[in-house]
């Protein structure tokens, strides 16, 4: 199926146009024309090998949203002309305890991830969002509600589901006190996640012009980080902590914030190790833990909690053309809140 998208074709270069091909549909697969995809931070960290070596040619995007066009013969969960949406992965083993628990992005043989992978035939690379055409096995997409704005459910795919899924693991709730860590594509949501669920909801931001914005979403509090001390005034006071920082940072003040029993949950993944103190940790039993998207159901119902909560992304819709200019505004903390790309302007 001819596709038009966008490739970065060698570590840290920069995108440009391409024309390649996606196959013809299997008898489970679903075909899409794509609305619109999400620029995720992740998708900068790979285009630009900071998790390690990379594969190239990298059409990177997993937060996909757009209509169906074609099914194929054994299909029965999609009907031509239904939002549809793909996010972090696009197949697994299907066998192992994770995927039968429904937990497919924890697969103890590797979720296969939506670009940046070889496919399940270890070949094949795997081809990503930045396009006009996906094509996918119905088991890997799932339901869009027909009343949320398309543009900004993109995010939802990716930025979305990864602080919905701590959230519910580690019950943000009323009498909860959580907290986030940067107010990026990932951290807004977890604002509007997290505020709707009830929670008490503090961000942590080194944007000082973010505070209003982060109020709107549904912040109680928003405290700025540029003033270590500022930190120290709310010691032992959190229950969970979601770091959606990118970039290195100390921990340590952070962890200090959690009463006993309080988690922090890394999800920002700078690629550079953490230094943990263990004083810190076994002092109030603090845990430290981790988190990676979600799995397929749970991001069925991370997309249903919006449609009955009226929930998208905060989204700068631009062009194809405007891509490497996103990734640069990106990683400046410049962007409210998420990049997409318009899928006709490819
Ligand atoms: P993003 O939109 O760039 O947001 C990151 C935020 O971190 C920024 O908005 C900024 O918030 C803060 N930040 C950035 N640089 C900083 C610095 N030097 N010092 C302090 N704070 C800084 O990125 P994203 O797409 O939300 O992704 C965030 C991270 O999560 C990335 O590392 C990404 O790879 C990772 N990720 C993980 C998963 C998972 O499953 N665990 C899934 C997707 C992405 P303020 O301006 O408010 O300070
Ligand atoms: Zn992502
Ligand atoms: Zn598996």
């Amino acid at each position: 199926m001819k596709t038009k998208g966008y490739v970065v074709k060698s570590a840290k270069a920069p995108l440009e146009s391409y024309d390649f091909d996606r196959r013809e549909l299997r008898p489970r697969d679903v075909a899409l024309d794509i609305s619109y995809a999400g620029i995720c931070h992740s998708d900068i960290h790979q285009a630009r090998e900071e998790w390690g070596p990379a594969i190239f040619p990298m059409v990177p995007g997993h937060e996909i949203v757009g209509k169906v066009t074609q099914v194929g013969s054994q299909v029965s969960k999609f009907k031509v002309g239904e939002s549809i949406g793909v996010g972090v992965f696009i197949d697994s083993c299907r066998k192992c305890a994770s995927c039968n628990a429904g937990l497919e992005q924890y697969c103890v043989e590797g979720m296969t991830g939506t670009y940046n992978a070889y496919e399940r035939d270890g070949k094949t690379i795997a081809l990503g969002g930045y396009s006009n055409k996906f094509v996918i096995d119905e088991d890997y997409a799932v339901h869009v509600p027909s009343n949320l704005d398309p543009a900004g459910v993109a995010p939802l795919m990716c930025a979305g589901i990864t602080l919905y899924s701590p959230l519910k693991n580690w019950k943000a709730g009323p009498g909860k006190k959580v907290g986030v860590m940067g107010l990026g594509g990932l951290g807004h949501m977890g604002v509007k996640f997290a505020h709707a669920l009830g929670a008490e909801t503090t961000v942590f931001s080194h944007s000082p012009e973010k505070e209003a914005d982060a109020k709107r979403m549904g912040a109680d509090h928003f405290i700025l980080t540029k003033d270590a001390k500022e930190l120290d005034k709310y010691k032992q006071s959190y229950d969970l902590i979601l770091n959606t920082v990118s970039a290195d940072l100390d921990l340590e003040p952070y962890l200090q914030l959690l009463k006993l029993d309080g988690t922090l949950v890394v999800i920002g993944l700078p690629g550079k190790p953490y230094a943990v103190n263990a004083g810190t940790l076994l002092g109030q039993r603090r845990s430290l833990a981790g988190s990676m998207i979600g799995g397929m159901a749970e991001l069925q119902e991370m997309l249903n909690f919006c449609g009955q909560h009226n929930i998208v992304s905060d989204v700068e819709v631009i062009k194809a053309d405007y891509i490497n200019k996103a990734y640069d505004r990106t990683v400046a903390s410049d962007v409210k809140y998420r990049f997409v790309i318009d899928a006709a302007t490819f």
